[in-house]
């Protein structure tokens, strides 16, 4: 039997921002070429190594915070950067946010937060499609609640409605929730460089009704014809790896 199409919160907002920018980053292989490495995902990646070593209950290497400061020297990535100014300065500041983040993560334990799993995949069959969504992480509140964690790297702020509305956060909510369907369910990001997080819980009902709407959106995906990922000029183009792609095309006018 032929395996089940799968969809990710990430190709969900991709189709949604640009079809066009869902087709390069899926479908068409000519895409790969175009795609340019940025400092903020070399950041990103290593801050989320080593929060991942830290809270890995199996990894016994790393429990102070001056592990996660020589997991985050090895986990260092220099793709991207601008120039050996630019990546010092984001070395540093790496530096302070792991101290920053870690601190907080050791008074959390103490307060009877248990984390279940890190880079956890989570999958949820939807019917025409396997809905699939990997959380940094996931943890077990001292109350039973059960509380998807995401780390954002580049935002300077967080607030609970924008969790709320968050279409990555309702899918790890609905992913959660089918694994633990006795359990309160909650989401939060985390914005590492300020260390702020923000929170949000979606009623039953609420994920109902997001359950309806991620159908229809995964179907529409699903049947995306040719004349479906016609590229057309948007503010998303400016700063887009894929500009000069569209640009061959004499639809993108
Ligand atoms: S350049 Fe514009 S139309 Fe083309 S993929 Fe990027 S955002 Fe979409």
């Amino acid at each position: 039997m032929a395996r089940k199409p799968t969809l990710s919160p990430s190709r969900i907002t991709t189709f949604l921002a640009c079809p066009s920018k869902y087709l390069w980053t899926y479908v068409d292989p000519r895409g790969k070429w175009y795609l340019r490495a940025k400092s903020y995902y070399s950041f990103g990646t290593t801050l989320h190594k080593v929060l991942e070593r830290f809270h890995d209950e199996g990894d016994q290497g790393v429990t102070t915070v001056g592990d996660a400061l020589r997991i985050y020297e090895e986990s260092w990535i220099d793709a991207g950067f601008a120039s050996a100014e630019e990546m010092q300065e984001a070395y540093g500041e790496g530096k302070e946010i792991v101290q920053s983040v870690v601190n907080d993560a050791i008074a959390k334990r103490e307060e009877g937060v248990k984390t279940l799993a890190v880079e956890k995949l989570l999958k949820a069959d939807l019917g025409p499609f396997e809905l699939i969504g990997r959380v940094d992480r996931l943890d077990e509140r001292a109350d039973g609640t059960i509380e998807i964690i995401d780390y954002k790297s580049g935002r300077s702020s967080v607030t609970e409605s924008q969790v709320r509305d968050d279409l990555a956060m309702a899918c790890y909510q609905l992913l959660a929730k089918r694994l633990f369907p006795d359990r309160a369910v909650m989401a939060t990001i985390h914005a590492l460089r300020v260390n702020e997080k923000a929170s949000a819980s979606l009623s039953a009902q609420d994920l109902e009704v997001f359950e309806a709407d991620i159908k229809q959106i995964g179907q529409t995906i699903l049947s995306a014809s040719v004349d479906d990922y016609s590229p057309r000029p948007k503010p998303l183009c400016e700063g887009c790896d894929f500009l000069a792609l569209c640009k061959k095309d004499p639809r993108f006018e």
